[in-house]
């Protein structure tokens, strides 16, 4: 039988397949929903290894379709890029001026093909369907606010899964370590924007106007207090104000006032509590004489992973490597559109450490960049929770 050692040497010998399959994604970034050299890629090795694959799932989604019959467990891999100029001088770096892999999808493209090919060639692969999910668009949503796992949901790629892994490289944590936490992993995201208005007029007779300057100072303290005085202090938020935009002269009194900002939560009803507060706040507005507009853009839901699931991955990653690669971990604020997958069956998401030498490669800058020596034992990983979701699936 295939041990899960037997998997992480296979893993390890595939070490710089998934580096040239990640170099040459890296090379060729492409933004959201624009995914198709990505795709072609993918669908090609997919093919290669005999997978049924479908393409244009979500837009550019692709996916694969391994074995019949039994459990069905759905892998996840996003592929798209950054709007972001890369600064990293290294012979793999962009091509596309403007647009780079600054997040490690494809990274995670790279790993979920080797995943595909350790699968395949196994003999005696549990009964049932392994689903290699490879989404577009993590990063942003299309004209209708919808991202790239909405939009695979939308054309079934998740229909009678009955578990969904994934991982995320991370740039901060130290290469081959794990980490992973049961229940909410990411955050609720809204963001939102506000436009104070009032009347504008000379600077030398505010007596003559409704300053909308004045009304931001009262209500941009009581949104600011939404935290501190009105959400349970036991529960986690948080609300930022981005950008303030009003005026064009000293001298001059503006019409209007624009503010934008995000709102983060784990729980639902703090969500829910943190807009109607917003709108109530703004409120103030009214009461000195001048009104508002208030445009909220929901983003993804906060993902949960599923306790057992998240256990597996424990399980799997001390059988593999030892329990030192586990590290402890806490939710983060950042959002993950994995979590709409995580609500349609029983998930989790790790985050793989690939911390590449001592200076910081925070993502989403352009000097991005991970260790990828640490690609093979996330392919490890999510080829032997797979294994083992099947089996668990099969016998209950
Ligand atoms: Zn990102
Ligand atoms: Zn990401």
């Amino acid at each position: 039988m295939t041990t899960p050692s037997d998997i992480l040497m296979q893993a390890q010998a595939m070490a710089d397949q998934l580096t040239a399959w990640r170099r040459d994604i890296h090379m060729h970034p492409e933004l959201s929903f624009q995914e198709e050299r990505t795709a072609n890629l993918v669908a090609g090795q997919l093919a290669a290894l005999g997978i049924e694959t479908q393409t244009g799932v979500g837009k550019t989604g692709v996916v694969g379709y391994l074995g019949d019959g039994g459990p069905a467990i759905a892998i996840r891999a996003d592929m798209d890029a950054l709007p972001i100029q890369e600064e990293n001088d290294v012979a793999y770096a962009s091509q596309t001026p403007g647009v780079m892999h600054a997040c490690g999808h494809d990274a995670h493209t790279a790993i979920l093909l080797g995943v595909a090919t350790i699968l395949a060639r196994m003999p005696d692969r549990p009964a049932g369907q392994v689903r290699f999910l490879f989404q577009p668009s993590e990063e942003d949503s299309d004209d209708e606010n919808k991202s790239g796992a909405t939009r695979m949901i939308e054309d079934k790629a998740l229909d009678g899964v009955d578990g969904v892994i994934a991982l995320h490289v991370a740039s901060d944590l130290p290469s081959k370590r794990i980490t992973i936490v049961d229940g909410p992993a990411s955050a609720n995201e809204d963001s939102f924007e506000i436009w104070l208005r009032g009347t504008g007029g000379h600077g030398a007779f505010p007596h003559q106007t409704v300053d909308p300057t004045f009304i931001l100072a009262q209500v941009l303290n009581s949104i600011h207090g939404i935290r501190a005085r009105r959400i349970d202090p036991t529960k986690a938020a948080a609300l930022s104000i981005g950008m303030i935009l009003a005026g064009a002269a000293s001298n001059v009194i503006p019409s209007q006032v624009y503010l934008s900002g995000t709102m983060r939560s784990f729980d639902d009803g703090v969500r829910q509590q943190l807009r109607d507060e917003l709108a109530k706040v703004l409120e103030i507005s009214r009461v000195l004489g001048g009104d508002f507009e208030m445009k909220l853009w929901p983003g993804y839901p906060a993902m949960i992973n599923d306790v057992d699931v998240a256990r597996l991955v424990r399980v799997s990653t001390r059988d593999l490597v030892g329990a030192h690669a586990i590290m402890e971990a806490e939710p983060m604020m950042a959002a993950e559109d994995f979590s709409y997958m995580t609500r349609k069956a029983p998930g989790a998401m790790f985050m793989l450490g690939a911390k590449k030498d001592g200076v910081e490669r925070p993502h989403h800058t352009p000097v991005f960049d991970i260790d990828e020596s640490a690609m093979p034992l996330g392919a490890a990983v999510l080829a032997d929770v797979a294994c083992r979701l099947l089996r668990q699936k099969a016998s209950q």
